[in-house]
């Protein structure tokens, strides 16, 4: 006997029916003589539906009251899920009972629409199971030291999965989702993309921050923190499939480096259309710049990725950073009244309309050139680089928006990814 927890996405409980099979794949695991804890997120679409909403009634404002009645209103999704789920499940004849985050408790800092777990009181739920019953948990969401509803930034529901096999000491925590597996990239933009049986946590980890969705980096991150068996699966496959085939079926998240492992020089490759590029134009050059500038950027709580300060001239240099497309406007105006006066900056420009294309691989570490490959695949291309930024594990770049699909496929295609590697 195992205790397995379960993630079902938002399209795998899209519909009744839907539902019903989940409900039929969990009930299959229970027979199996398994313990079973379910983490479902909210129905396809109805996060965007209920943050429209409110949207409706506030376009613009984002005052901590404001974020405060969003996670109220987002989590709610979640709640009609596992509802639902507990539902379909007694109907097959197994026991279930559903439990909101604040009954758990998960308990999360105050950071609403973006909160951080900070644990999970497992007492409950292990004494469910010891009774017998499956117990279904809302994704995405917790509670505050002072009681008020918070979610956990948008695809949370992965990292509350994760975090609840953490906190149980589970065997392994199955991500079901729409596609079988972790492509080497998004196989809705390269269909040619192949499905890896297996990928390195840190490769996973680098995907994931850069822009791969099919798993919330905070859910990687707990994966690698408690060590959890992380496997990320199907839930379109027929729901009687065999439990020993399912259970071997999509990409394992693995810890270590193991010879069976795929030594592929590049593994996948991310994208990511949500940042915004920001330009100070003819800044003095002197010590202390770089922190004049950002400085009051992360006093404002905004997070900045790719920076790049060029070279100066007659003592005058440029000075370039990404920030997350949402704190774009914010970002501007902020540098507008704080930061060009007191550089003495010459212009201030910006550009949201960029992305960022990223080439993942361990094999990168032991192998030269990787990168210039990369440059030339974009340059054959006639795509323009706009930023470079390099790690041991990864190359990005930043380039036009439009660009996006075309060095996604023509990358896929320099680096082999449709092959399996010899
Ligand atoms: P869920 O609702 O189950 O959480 P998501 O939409 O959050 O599902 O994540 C699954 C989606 O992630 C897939 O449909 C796919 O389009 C996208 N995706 C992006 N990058 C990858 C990748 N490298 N491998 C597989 N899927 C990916
Ligand atoms: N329902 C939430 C979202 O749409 C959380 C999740 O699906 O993981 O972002
Ligand atoms: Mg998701």
């Amino acid at each position: 006997m195992a205790l397995i927890v379960h993630k079902y996405g938002g399209t795998s409980m899209g519909s009744t029916e839907r539902i019903r099979n989940v409900a039929k794949r969990v009930a299959k695991w229970v027979r199996a003589g398994h313990q079973l804890v379910v983490v479902p997120s909210a129905m396809s679409g109805e996060t965007n539906r209920l943050l429209g909403l409110a949207k409706e009634l506030s376009p613009n404002v984002t005052t901590p009251e404001v974020m405060r009645e969003l996670d109220m209103i987002a989590s709610t999704g979640e709640q009609v899920s596992v509802g639902l789920l507990a539902i379909a499940l007694q109907t097959e004849g197994v026991q279930a009972v559903s439990y909101a985050g604040w009954q758990v408790p998960i308990a999360t800092d105050d950071a609403y629409t973006k909160a951080r777990i900070q644990s999970i009181d497992d007492q409950r739920v292990r004494a469910d199971l010891a009774a017998g019953k499956v117990v279904v948990i809302t994704g995405f969401q917790g509670i505050d030291p002072d009681g008020h509803i918070t979610t956990l930034g948008r695809g949370g529901s992965d990292t509350s999965a994760v975090a609840v096999a953490a906190a149980l000491k589970a065997d392994e925590c199955l991500i079901y989702t729409d596609v079988d597996g972790v492509y080497t990239t998004d196989p809705r933009i390269v269909p040619e993309a192949r499905r890896l049986s297996s990928i390195s946590f840190e490769e996973m980890l680098e995907m994931a921050s850069l822009g791969s969705k099919v798993l919330q980096i905070r859910s990687v991150e707990f994966a690698g923190k408690y060590r959890v068996r992380l496997r990320v699966l199907s839930s379109f496959t027929p729901w009687d499939l065999p439990l020993e085939e399912e259970a071997h079926s999509g990409t394992l998240i693995t810890f270590e480096e193991d010879e069976n492992m795929e030594q592929a020089v590049v593994s996948g490759i991310a994208f990511n259309r949500d940042e915004a590029k920001i330009s100070l134009l003819g800044v003095n050059d002197k010590p202390g710049i770089a922190s004049q500038i950002l400085g009051p950027v992360a006093d404002a709580n905004i997070d900045v990725d790719v920076i790049i300060q060029n070279v100066s001239h007659d003592g005058r240099t440029d000075f370039s950073f990404t920030v997350h497309r949402n704190d774009y406007a914010r970002t501007m105006d902020l540098l507008k009244t704080k930061v060009v006066p007191q550089t003495g900056a010459v212009d201030l420009i910006g550009d949201p309309k960029i992305c960022k294309v990223s080439i993942v691989g361990i094999g990168m570490r032991s192998h030269v050139g990787v990168a210039s490959r990369m440059f030339r695949a974009l340059s054959e291309e006639g795509i323009n680089i706009q930023m470079i930024t390099t790690s041991e594990i990864k190359t990005s770049v930043v380039i036009d928006e439009k660009y996006m699909e075309l060095a996604v496929r023509a990358l896929h295609k320099a680096f082999d990814l449709e092959q399996t590697p010899a």
